[in-house]
């Protein structure tokens, strides 16, 4: 099960804003079960966004998060990006239209704007690519959107972490199903990584396990992480490693 992340923004290329969604999205994921492989970042650009998304596609993952661009400015180019990368059509969502007038609405008469009125750019983010679901944004104006297209889950998330955030919990992560997965962080001590490394890639290979190994400064320890869907296989890469002569503590 694998999962590819991709970012939209020029602020993230610049260097403005620290892209702190990927890193979000990723934890969700594996906690899940799904082994991100690639995240992929590009700038607030049709063409740029156009051609990542048909990258990613051409790799098969089973799930496409994609955040941010989806805001009623010129610059929030995401959603029609998308929808031709998919060769589809963008579309009114009708509910979609009536819960952006809400929320303006709500924005209006508790004072924080002036202009409650649907303009161009409000009305803009009702539009999702054909076939899509919209994702209900709790937090802010812009829906999301889920798309099944050729075999890959697509979901498009808005951009501010806190929009992010809760449509990832309500309306994505219920679409991915509960699947048991573990992480088993421990400490090895070891103050070579280079001497851990051929264990490691043993007990990969004998195991439905994966394994992440990161050296924490010239200490005696490395942290070590493996990923398993039971706690029993975790359990045999790690008594296998030890066997090997590794010992771990629990951090
Ligand atoms: P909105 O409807 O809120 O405008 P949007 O999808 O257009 O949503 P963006 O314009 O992409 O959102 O970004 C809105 C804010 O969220 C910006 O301040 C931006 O820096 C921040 N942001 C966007 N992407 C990320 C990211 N990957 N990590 C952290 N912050 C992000
Ligand atoms: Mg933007």
């Amino acid at each position: 099960m694998f999962a590819e992340i991709l970012t939209i923004g020029d602020e993230l290329l610049t260097g403005h804003t620290v892209d702190s969604n990927s890193a979000f999205i990723g934890q969700r994921l594996t906690e899940r079960g799904y082994w991100v492989r690639r995240k992929t970042t590009v700038g607030d650009d049709v063409g740029e966004i156009k051609a990542a998304v048909g990258e990613i596609l051409a790799r098969k993952p089973e799930v496409l998060v994609i955040s941010g661009g989806l805001g009623p400015t010129h610059d929030d180019v995401t959603m029609p990006a998308v929808a031709e990368a998919l060769g589809r059509k963008l579309v009114l969502c009708s509910p979609c239209l009536e819960d952006i007038k809400a929320f303006y609405e709500r924005l209006y008469r508790e004072g924080y704007i002036d202009d409650p009125s649907l303009n161009e750019g409000r009305r803009k983010m009702a539009y999702l690519p054909e076939g899509a679901e919209p994702l209900e944004n709790t937090e802010g104006a812009a829906p999301g959107a889920y798309i099944e297209h050729e075999g890959v889950k697509i979901f498009v998330l808005p951009g501010m972490p806190r929009e992010m955030k809760a449509m990832l919990e309500r309306g994505v992560l219920p679409r991915l199903g509960e699947r048991r997965f573990i992480q088993k962080k421990l400490l090895a001590e070891i103050t070579d990584e280079s001497k851990l490394a051929p264990v490691l890639s043993e007990a990969v290979e004998r195991f439905k396990v994966r394994i992440h190994s990161s050296p924490k400064g010239f200490g005696k320890y490395i942290g070590v992480i493996i990923f398993a869907e039971s706690e029993e296989e975790a359990e045999k890469a790690k008594e296998f490693m030890e066997a090997k002569g590794v010992r771990f503590e629990e951090p």
